[in-house]
């Protein structure tokens, strides 16, 4: 890893070409989440930082300037993102105002003191001021020639808008004047003591902003003025001198004029908007943890607003909504750094600098090339032009577009960012030096780089659909209803229905739904799937309703706590607004946000580098992929998606898709007697037949995997009264028989209860209705010329000999089938490895099975003994970094690689080594099968394949990939 929290650097680190420059840095992105510093390596880092025992003092200061510096762009964590670029950016030759960084551990150290400067920090910064005045011959405020200063904010990771900035620090009554006669320029002069002025009262004291603001504008209006630029030196003077008075009746001192006490209040102010509540916010949505603190970036300043033959802009080396190879920015002429963000101006295109300035025209192309070479990555630029020349401000990893994202990683994986011609005419400018004209013309990345940059989020956002981005900002706020978890992203608008039968009515007659509903359970499934979005009060991400949704990649908000649903009004209440079943939400699942009304929404089209992506990460990994597909449109979804088999058919979920097949179900399961229940299975049969023929077709000679019936019994009855009396009068039997038997299921942990392979020991007719219907469907497409290769997967097995039975079972009845039939099928039999016994005993439960698939839900559940129903209560507790972090993760989300992982490798250790079982197929099929970080464990772990719901297919096969480079 790049730097350790446990050692604080006391000496500029040496430069290692290959790892810091092309390695580390070039990943900017990835890197950055994959080194963020434990709070418990943070604290025993600023621990050793106060150097107790020695009393030696840690080096919390570094500077950069001339083209050297004693940081660089792998000391992120410490120099925060904007100090390492610029020392990086310093280091590689461009055009960079000298500075310093104070550390993020000084900041860190600031509020373990109770917001005092750590010991030597003092010190330090005014070594490194005096340093800073030498190297720009000039001195903080002096009267005549003043160095001024910007103060900056940066943390580790980029948190737009949130920190603070000042600009011009070092100006007072007197050098603004030296800095009027020494430019020659008195307008600029005063413009920049306004800003810093109007800055330093906001941002250091928590003066109103707008009051300021206001006096400008009252100001330009009085003349009749409408840009900043236009008013003259003597007004901006005058309005200084308002600013000022303003200050002084505010905080009853005078407008601070020495240099050093206007740079020590700077320093705590950005220091101090680190815990501002918007900051604390960002992060807390952002999920970004693990920050110490934010670095404090004090630099040369340089002008844009010194005249039209000057200016500031921000860019983009490509296009970051399309990805497109094109430079792409903003600029603003005789303005200052701020201006352009704010809005204060219209900017204009970036390529007009083209016209206004042509050399420093080239020489931002140049630079553009230079560090997209470097980084090898899109950046993001900031520069100002002080007459004519140009000046880097900052650089970093580009914010982008799913698509956009795979656009780029092709594109500098096979183009290079500039044609020969491009390159040659830089080079003779001597803009570009010889050494990155050669890197500039070929691609910067391999393809293999390509296929590591994409991440699990990139594909994910790329299928769903999203409320449309022309929707203004203030429509969004005002349709605001209320907000929950964001459990599946994207977004859905719809009517809203309060129950499961009502969504499937309303969807066949061709309405879109919303299903909002306290909570939902497996009986909702129909109505859930009918849904386009899914609204719960209750539960977490791994709720019934949020795990059942995202198979389906449906969006989805659980957990919105201010929901209070009536059902027998059909109605519901949010933050003291009432709607009315039918009426219209809209489901931003990916911010977790409910909106009034029917906005429109935009599903964004697959750009062609996804599929480019995806052949080569195809062409890379080892492990294949499969999808969990309970009907044949999901298996021909699966297939769309890139999936080669099904690794996890759910037979129960066929039960619950039509009322007649509800009906057999509940039928079968009221039965007292083995002839009753043959009864109902008889009529059950069919529909499985019928199921298992579409998924086979669909499948059309890849392997399915059928994991014979899960769930308990009760699952599938009704447990109020009134729907009781309603079966019994349906199917023809007392209601007090049905009551009885629902009270006979009844079970208070059905994790552990009656399902499985357990019902089959019991029901053997079940095992049989069922393998039957597998069978007889194999039979019939075999007819068809279709090729088929079924797996059949018994649930939950705890020892060989319970498995035994039910294997010998399995083929009886399918070989009495084969040979009635007079037809020939391969089918194999396995079983899930779910239970920890299963695992402990794989080694015997491998001699009579033909393939393990590991049902890490049920496992992760046994293992850890905790119910996934039950664990949104207090989980979240123990992943939450502000809490307990026990956990980094939601092991249900991602799989618990210590743990259950080690009873997974113990499993399939055993399981291979059992006789004769070398090649044993092994696969996975809980939900940790389309998440990245646990498929890459199961490519180390020896497995054939993993196996995900159709929407995560594509991401399992990217991780797979990278698995497989490493
Ligand atoms: P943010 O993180 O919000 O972008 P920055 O620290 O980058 O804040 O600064 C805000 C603006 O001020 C930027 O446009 C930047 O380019 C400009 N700026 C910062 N320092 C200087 C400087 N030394 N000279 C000129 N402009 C500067
Ligand atoms: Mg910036
Ligand atoms: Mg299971």
């Amino acid at each position: 890893m790049m730097f350790m929290a446990t050692k604080a650097p006391t000496a500029p680190r040496p430069r290692s070409k290959k790892k810091s420059a092309s390695s580390s840095v070039g990943k900017t992105g990835k890197l950055a989440m994959a080194v963020e510093i434990k709070p418990r390596a943070a604290r025993s880092a600023a621990s050793k930082s106060k150097g107790k025992s020695s009393g030696k003092v840690t080096k919390m200061v570094f500077s950069w300037g001339n083209r050297k510096a004693e940081g660089d762009g792998t000391m992120k964590e410490i120099l925060g993102g904007k100090g390492s670029g610029l020392a990086e950016m310093t280091l590689i030759g461009l055009p960079v105002p000298a500075g310093f960084t104070i550390t993020t551990q000084a900041c860190a150290e600031f509020y373990r003191q109770d917001r005092q400067w750590p010991r030597g920090l003092e010190a330090q910064v005014r070594e490194h001021l005096v340093r800073l005045e030498k190297t720009c011959k000039k001195k903080l405020g002096a009267a005549k020639d003043p160095l001024l200063v910007s103060v900056r904010s940066g943390a580790a990771r980029s948190m737009p808008g949130m920190m603070e900035t000042i600009l011009n620090l070092g100006l007072n009554d007197q050098s603004v004047e030296g800095l009027a006669k020494v430019t020659g320029n008195p307008r600029f002069a005063w413009d920049s003591y306004r800003r810093f002025i109007q800055m330093y009262s906001s941002v250091v004291v928590g003066l109103s902003k707008e009051v300021l603001e206001n006096k400008l504008h009252t100001l330009k209006h009085s003349l009749g003025i409408v840009n900043d630029t236009d008013l003259p030196a003597e007004m901006l003077r005058q309005l200084c001198g308002d600013f000022k008075m303003f200050f002084r009746e505010q905080t009853g001192i005078d407008f601070p004029q020495d240099p050093w006490k206007q740079l020590h209040g700077a320093v705590n102010a950005v220091f101090g908007s680190w815990m501002a509540e918007k900051a604390l916010t960002y992060r807390r949505v952002e999920k970004i943890d693990g920050l110490i603190g934010t670095a404090v970036n004090i630099q040369q300043m340089v002008y844009g607003n010194m005249g039209d033959d000057s200016g500031t802009g921000v860019c983009f080396t490509r296009d970051p909504s399309t990805g497109e190879n094109q430079f792409y920015g903003d600029l603003l002429i005789n303005a200052q750094g701020e201006d352009v963000v704010a809005g204060i101006r219209t900017p204009m295109q970036l390529s007009e600098l083209s016209h206004k300035m042509p050399e420093a025209w080239e020489q931002l192309n140049a630079v553009r090339s230079m560090l997209e070479a470097h980084y090898k990555e899109m950046q993001d630029l900031e520069f100002t032009i002080e007459r004519g020349t140009l000046y880097m401000l900052q650089c970093r990893s580009g914010k982008r577009t799913p698509a956009a994202a795979f656009r780029i990683a092709v594109e500098q994986a096979t183009k290079p960012l500039l044609t020969a011609a491009q390159a040659q005419r830089l080079l003779k400018k001597k803009y570009l030096p010889k050494k990155y004209a050669k890197l500039v013309t070929k691609p910067v990345i391999t393809k293999d780089d390509a296929i590591q940059r994409i991440t699990s989020t990139d594909i994910e956002r790329l299928f769903y659909p999203v409320i449309d981005p022309a929707t203004s900002k203030s429509d969004l706020t005002q349709r605001q209803l209320a907000t929950g978890i964001n459990a599946v992203p994207g977004a859905a608008s719809g009517q809203i229905v309060f129950t499961a039968a009502e969504a499937e009515q309303f969807a066949a007659k061709g309405h879109k739904v919303i299903l909002v509903r306290k909570e939902t359970s497996p009986e909702d499934v129909g109505g859930m799937h009918a849904a386009v979005g899914i609204l719960t009060a209750t539960g977490g991400k791994t709720s019934h309703a949020a795990v059942v949704a995202r198979g389906w990649g449906k969006c989805c908000i659980v957990g919105c706590g201010v929901l209070h649903i009536d059902y027998e009004r059909k109605m519901m209440t949010v933050n003291g607004r009432s709607l009315n079943q039918g009426e219209f939400v809209t489901l931003d699942g990916s911010e977790g946000i409910v909106y009034g009304g029917e906005l429109p929404l935009v599903k964004p089209e697959l750009p062609p580098e996804y599929y480019t992506i995806m052949q080569w990460a195809d062409a890379r990994r080892t492990m294949k992929v499969r999808t969990n597909a309970d009907t044949p449109y999901d298996a021909a979804n699966g297939i769309k998606m890139g999936a080669e088999g099904i690794g996890l058919t759910r037979t129960e979920h066929m039960f619950f898709d039509t009322e007649e097949r509800r009906m057999a179900m509940q039928r079968m399961i009221v039965a007292d007697t083995e002839a009753d229940r043959r009864a109902a299975l008889d009529q059950l049969l069919p529909f499985q037949r019928e199921d298992f023929i579409g998924i086979f077709k669909a499948m059309d000679g890849r392997p399915v995997t059928i994991r014979l019936i899960d769930p308990p019994l009760h699952e599938f009855v009704p447990h109020e009264e009134a729907k009781q009396q309603e079966l019994a009068k349906r199917i023809g039997v007392p209601f007090e028989k049905v009551r009885q038997r629902v009270s006979q299921l009844h079970e208070s942990n059905p994790m552990l209860g009656h399902r499985g392979c357990r019902l089959c020991i019991t029901y053997p007719e079940i095992l049989e209705m069922q393998v039957r219907a597998i069978i007889e469907a194999a039979v019939e497409v075999t007819r068809q010329k279709i090729k088929v290769a079924p797996e059949i997967m018994i649930p939950l097995s705890i020892d060989k000999k319970e498995l035994g039975l039910l294997v010998e079972q399995t083929r009886r009845v399918a070989e009495s089938v084969l040979e009635a039939a007079g037809v020939r099928v391969n089918y194999l039999v396995g079983t899930m490895i779910e239970t920890p016994r299963a695992a402990l005993l794989a080694d015997q439960i491998a001699e009579v099975s033909e393939f393990f698939s590991f049902g890490t839900n049920d496992l992760t559940q046994m293992v850890m003994g905790l119910s996934r129903d039950d664990a949104g209560r207090f989980l979240p507790d123990y992943v939450d970094k502000a809490k307990a972090a026990i956990f980094d993760e939601d092991p249900f989300q991602s799989l618990d690689q210590q743990g259950v992982g080690m009873l997974m490798k113990w499993a399939i250790e055993k399981g291979r080594g059992a006789p004769g079982k070398r090649n044993l197929k092994i696969g996975i099929c809980g939900e940790h099968g389309g998440e990245s970080a646990s498929v890459k464990f199961c490519h180390a772990l020896g497995m054939d394949y993993v196996s995900c719901s159709p929407y995560r297919v594509p991401i399992a096969r990217l991780a797979a990939a990278q698995a497989a480079i490493g």
